[in-house]
């Protein structure tokens, strides 16, 4: 997840008086500058509602934030923000701060950790220089669903004992089956009931049926959007640079149900189209290979992983995160049931199978990429068998390597060009067969 983190390559020019000129920068997309003011907004509106006496909160990223946009409340996401700070090779002070003083275990996720330090500065109990200036306002309650993970309850159980604020948690469970049981339905509704009458009961917000139908129709909207974008980088060559999308995801971690989101990501939509009719695309070299992503993106690394990729003339074209904010419902049921189907952690190894096996096919696959996380355990646990399968099944290679998504130490470049060039061999193989009938 990223706060707008735009992807850089390391363009420092070298001192000899014989480098050749840097490349002109690519001007950036409407739709990116779009976005950066949306996260301005994000943050200026929460602040300034802070001083205006309302009550601000932090949410885990796949609660059904449709419930806080009808309330009208102001929402952060630590998740989001903590990869923003990575992505920004920000991390560090934070990591050290969360390790050493306040006593935190290494192995907890990374993204917890920045966060977790973070607060505490925000609770006076650190001095770790804040580098946005703490626009991370500190938060009056917590929204916190566990369809993602259960190291995210813990998490804001945390928060919510260093800030004396409340937690609004709805429990989803693991699923176990590829489909939500009634039963299932029921019970995740009856806690999303009891949410509402809470947090109106706590903010002074009342409930409006009328707005909330708005704001599922809006979310709806993006989420087809956001689907769609995706799915256009079925194109043969892609008319995007995969890697690219992961810039947008905070249009829809954190403004889901905001008509701002339609608008960049209809934004997004034209430009990709711009792109298929003109025959041109941002990935800057041939596409020679086409490659699946699963897993988190490496935020700290995603220069060096793009550099790496493009050397090979390979285009990142799917990744897990196209399903993964792509929710849809049509009321507080569907809510329940969609919401604990969202995240590929909360899905079961069947249907973690079938997705990725459909989106191989889909997008014309050579190859896929797992990033094992060493933050997000729960995800790494089920990829193992997963890749197994997927490649025992469809005949596509795949590699592996060791990184995080926000803590910079546990990644190794060479590492990561060594695996790389070892599944360039092998699709080049595949392809040669291919041709050689
Ligand atoms: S452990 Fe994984 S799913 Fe949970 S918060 Fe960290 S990155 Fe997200």
């Amino acid at each position: 997840m990223s706060e707008n983190a735009t992807l850089k390559e390391n363009t420092a020019a070298t001192d000899t008086a014989a480098a050749p000129a840097p490349k002109p920068k690519r001007p950036k997309p409407k739709s990116m500058i779009m976005l950066g003011e949306q996260t301005n907004a994000l943050f200026e509106n929460a602040r300034i509602a802070k001083e205006n006496g309302e009550k601000v909160g932090w949410s885990a990223s796949i609660f059904p934030q449709e419930i806080a946009e009808t309330l009208g409340l102001n929402i952060l996401y630590p998740e989001n923000h903590s990869a923003g700070i990575a992505a920004r090779h920000q991390a560090d002070p934070f990591l050290q701060e969360c390790e050493g003083p306040l006593g935190y275990s290494n192995d907890l996720c990374a993204y917890a950790k920045v966060n977790l330090a973070y607060a505490s500065v925000l609770n006076g109990e650190s001095n770790v220089e804040l580098p946005d200036g703490g626009k991370m306002i500190k938060p009056d309650f917590l929204l916190l669903t566990n369809n993602i993970c259960n190291q995210l309850t813990k998490w804001y159980e945390n928060l919510a004992k260093q800030m004396d604020i409340p937690v609004f948690f709805i429990d989803t469970c693991y699923n176990a089956y590829d489909y939500v049981t009634e039963t299932r339905v029921r019970y995740v509704r009856a806690q999303i009931d009891k949410l509402i009458e809470d947090l109106c009961a706590f903010t002074g917000k009342t409930w409006d049926e009328e707005r909330f139908k708005k704001i599922m129709e809006i979310s709806q909207r993006n989420s087809y959007l956001w689907e769609r974008a995706n799915n256009l980088l079925d194109r043969k060559p892609s008319p995007l640079s995969g890697f690219e999308l992961f810039n947008y995801m905070s249009a829809m971690v954190c403004n889901r149900g905001k008509e701002s989101s339609t608008a960049v990501l209809q934004q997004l939509n034209d430009e990709i189209e711009q792109h298929i009719k003109n025959g041109t695309s941002t990935f800057p070299v041939e596409e020679q290979f086409r490659v699946s992503w699963d897993g988190i993106a490496c935020w700290p690394y995603l220069g060096h992983n793009l550099r790496t990729l493009k050397k090979h003339g390979i285009n990142m074209v799917a990744s897990s995160y196209g399903k993964a904010w792509a929710i849809e419902y049509e009321d507080l049921d569907g809510m329940a049931r969609a919401y604990c189907f969202a995240s590929t952690n909360g899905d079961n190894a069947t249907t973690m199978i079938a997705r990725r096996i459909e989106a191989l096919e889909k997008f014309g696959c050579e190859g896929t990429i797992y990033h094992v996380n060493r933050s997000c355990k729960v995800m790494d646990c089920q990829m193992m068998e997963v890749q197994r399968q997927i490649s025992a099944r469809t005949g596509i290679p795949f590699t592996s390597f060791d990184g995080d998504q926000a803590d910079y130490r546990n990644y190794s470049e060479a590492q990561f060009e060594t695996r790389i060039q070892g599944l360039v061999e092998v699709m080049r193989q595949n392809k040669e067969a291919i041709s050689n009938g």
